[in-house]
């Protein structure tokens, strides 16, 4: 079967390896310069720096079993402390397990409490590139390629179009973007089922990673780092990963490496430059540890619309899509459908590798 995947982030690489692996012919369409989508690490000045993603869910069994598919099971790296600590807008205090989601006012389950992340010894990014390098030579690539249109035809093929390209043809196709794509893409074929996905709810965020000489900050950093109250968030920070504590190799021993998330109001993600979000990311900081000098390097990460919100009506959004979608030869993939995080993607991914499979063999193609 000739498949096309739209989109080159974590879910589209895993329905990649397991198609190519099953013989497949398969094209990777990713709109980007690179691959990983939201998961995105910076190597640099002896720093690995996530711009996206800093880890999954201890619990999972879907990341390492790809992970060990594709030779990068042994560089899984587990969190190396589990204390965290609130700041109430005087002092930092450490926190119960679980008391930081709620300082953060989410749930967490009693099941996850006090398991933490994993993370690859260089960084999250390790995970799209053994991807991508198990794919190599047996899959197309194309990155820079946004596709901007989906057409199903009567006799049971796709033709996808890349912005500027000529159309090209596949027995099916997967959608492992974000929801507003995916609506905008088959809206024109399926109508209001698919136009309704275009409202699901996203939130933004920005990261602005600090890096400290370590005797430039007077605290111990001997946690995986605050989460800051409600009612004491200014300028939008809403917690603080020690991150250089909380991994191993995130920072040469000389340093500390610290990243802030930021919820930005509407405009700022556009409207203010990376010099704005370093003062209000200094300015966080040093309401909440006594800093002694400035930081030597710092990165800003912009995620617009990125995480999807998984309320009942984006659910239902999502089922009443791909009950429209059957047997047309487009399938759905990723965290923007089947649940928010590195390993509802992950398993989204291989449960629509596996649907792939039985259309394969229905021989409807
Ligand atoms: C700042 C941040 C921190 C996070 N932290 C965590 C965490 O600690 N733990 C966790 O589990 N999860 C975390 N997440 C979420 C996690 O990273 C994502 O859920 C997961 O990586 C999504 O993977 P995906 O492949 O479904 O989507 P994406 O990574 O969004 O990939 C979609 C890809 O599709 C491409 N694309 C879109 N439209 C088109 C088109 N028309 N044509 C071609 N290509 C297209 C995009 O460029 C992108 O590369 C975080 C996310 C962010 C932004």
């Amino acid at each position: 079967m000739k498949v096309a995947i739209v989109g080159g982030g974590l879910a589209g690489l895993v329905v990649a390896v397991r198609r190519v692996e099953a013989g497949d012919e398969v094209v990777v369409f990713e709109g980007s310069a690179r691959l990983g989508g939201q998961l995105h690490t910076e190597s640099l000045h002896g720093f690995n720096v996530e711009h996206g993603a800093e880890g999954f869910v201890a619990r999972s069994e879907a990341v390492p079993s790809i992970a060990r598919a594709v030779g990068v099971g042994a560089d899984i790296v587990d969190q190396l402390v589990q204390r965290s600590y609130g700041f109430d807008g005087t002092s930092l205090k450490e926190l119960q397990p679980g008391e930081a989601a709620k300082f953060l006012g989410f749930q967490v389950a009693k099941d996850e409490l006090g398991r933490g992340i994993r993370s690859f010894r260089d960084g999250m990014q390790a995970l799209p590139t053994a991807l991508a390098a198990a794919i190599a030579g047996r899959a197309r690539i194309q990155l820079e390629r946004q596709i901007v249109s989906v057409r199903c035809e009567a006799s049971a093929r796709v033709t996808l179009t890349a912005h500027q390209r000529a159309p090209e043809r596949f027995d099916a196709v997967v959608l492992a973007t974000n929801a507003a794509q995916a609506a905008a893409l088959l809206t024109p074929e399926i109508g209001p089922a698919a136009e309704a996905l275009g409202a699901a709810t996203t939130l933004s965020s920005v990261t602005v990673s600090l890096a400290y000489a370590r005797d430039a900050v007077e605290h111990p950093l001997d946690g995986t780092g605050f989460v800051v109250a409600l009612d004491a968030q200014q300028d939008g920070l809403r917690a603080c990963t020690f991150s250089s504590t909380k991994l191993p190799a995130r920072a040469p021993a000389s340093h500390a490496l610290l990243r802030l998330f930021f919820r930005p109001a509407a405009g700022e993600i556009a409207g203010l430059d990376d010099s704005a979000w370093l003062a209000r990311a200094t300015r966080g900081l040093s309401r909440v540890l006594s800093l002694r000098s400035a930081p030597q390097h710092f990165w800003v990460s912009r995620w617009g619309n990125a995480l999807p919100v998984f309320d009942a009506a984006h659910v239902e959004r999502v089922r009443t899509l791909e009950s429209a979608l059957t047997g047309r030869g487009v399938f759905l993939a990723g965290a923007a459908f089947h649940g928010s995080g590195i390993d509802a993607a992950v398993r989204s991914a291989e449960n629509t590798a596996l649907a792939l499979a039985s259309y394969a063999a229905s021989g409807v193609h």
